[in-house]
């Protein structure tokens, strides 16, 4: 969730806030020409979903997987969030458009707790800096935040913040739960959003086809079975990678963490994903840097706490005092 927040410029929720920066508006005119990079990817379901291709494939890739799950796991009380920065593309044989989610851009100077997020208006500049000087042929594909002890919906705030601030049609919105363990990707189908109905989404492989994902309430895409496909050639094997298919797939966009590996407990259900990874317990010692960016010293007035670099304000009383 995110709350009401009346501090001009802030991205937040509040309907008064409602001034964009301009790097959120579409830099883009047309989606980029590249390849669907399904032979690379595993398709993680959520319930209910079937297996027909969405009408928006989002692939996430490895690295920035693993950097949301830390990220929301470095505050499992409060609420935290940031900005999905990557390429927004077409592929011209296929005829679909999709989204490659390629970097991380974790929001600072927020102010959260429990049941809010608000991305001020200095921790979008800082945001906005990071991706012009460290992203510059990327753009915001959607934002991500966490919901810790909530579940996974869009509550009436962030859909209203989704809508303001990431209005394109290919812009989407991840909410993860840490405690858990879940996540849902939430976008727009024939242009309305339903905030309760998430889907899953692609992650794509940099090298081995071991998955990095450990969200329990996906369940990863059941290959076919040859008797389903009569009609087509037996057991047609997994095509090799292309890598013409995207032409950056650089493993590691995000500058951003350093994690130390915390206690770790087996994946609950082992049966799901025979090498699934351990899952990090609560309270890993996980440190956010932000993008380095000059402004990112400055502070609102608001923001009383500030744990060392980088600058973070936690306040849930600000809001209330407001
Ligand atoms: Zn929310």
């Amino acid at each position: 969730m995110a709350t009401r927040q009346r501090k001009a410029n802030a991205m937040s929720t509040s309907t008064s806030a409602s001034k964009k920066p301009q790097g959120l508006q579409n830099p883009l005119g047309a989606p980029r020409r590249a390849r669907l990079p399904l032979s690379r990817s595993q398709r993680w379901l959520a319930a209910g979903e079937d297996s027909a291709q969405p009408a928006l494939p989002v692939f996430f890739t490895q690295s920035v997987i693993k950097t949301i799950a830390l990220h929301a796991a470095s505050d499992m009380d409060n609420e935290v969030g940031g900005w999905l920065a990557g390429r927004w593309c077409r592929d011209g044989r296929a005829g679909k458009e999709f989204v490659v989610v390629e970097a991380l851009l974790p929001a600072q100077q927020v102010r959260s707790g429990s049941t809010f997020l608000t991305f001020t208006h200095d921790s979008q500049v800082a945001m906005l800096s990071a991706l012009e000087e460290q992203y510059e042929n990327k753009c915001v594909v959607g934002w991500y935040h966490t919901h810790p002890r909530m579940g996974i919906f869009l509550s009436g705030y962030d859909t209203w913040l989704h809508d303001h601030f990431f209005p394109q049609p290919w812009q989407v919105a991840l909410v993860v739960e840490p405690h858990t363990r879940q996540a849902g990707l939430f976008m727009r189908k024939d242009g309305e959003l339903s905030p309760r109905r998430y889907s899953g989404f692609y992650e794509l492989h940099s090298s081995s086809m071991d998955s990095v994902v450990d969200w329990a309430n996906l369940r990863p895409e059941p290959q076919p079975k040859p008797a389903a496909a009569a009609a087509q050639p037996p057991a047609s094997p997994k095509p090799q990678p292309s890598r013409a298919e995207i032409s950056d797939t650089r493993p590691v966009e995000v500058k951003t963490v350093t994690a130390t590996p915390a206690a770790r407990k087996p994946q609950a259900d082992a049966a799901r994903k025979p090498e699934a990874k351990p899952q990090a317990e609560s309270k890993p010692r996980v440190e956010v840097k932000p993008p380095a960016h000059p402004k990112a010293e400055t502070k609102s007035q608001a923001e009383t706490k500030t744990p060392a670099q980088p600058p973070v304000a936690h306040d849930p009383q600000t809001e209330n005092k407001q």
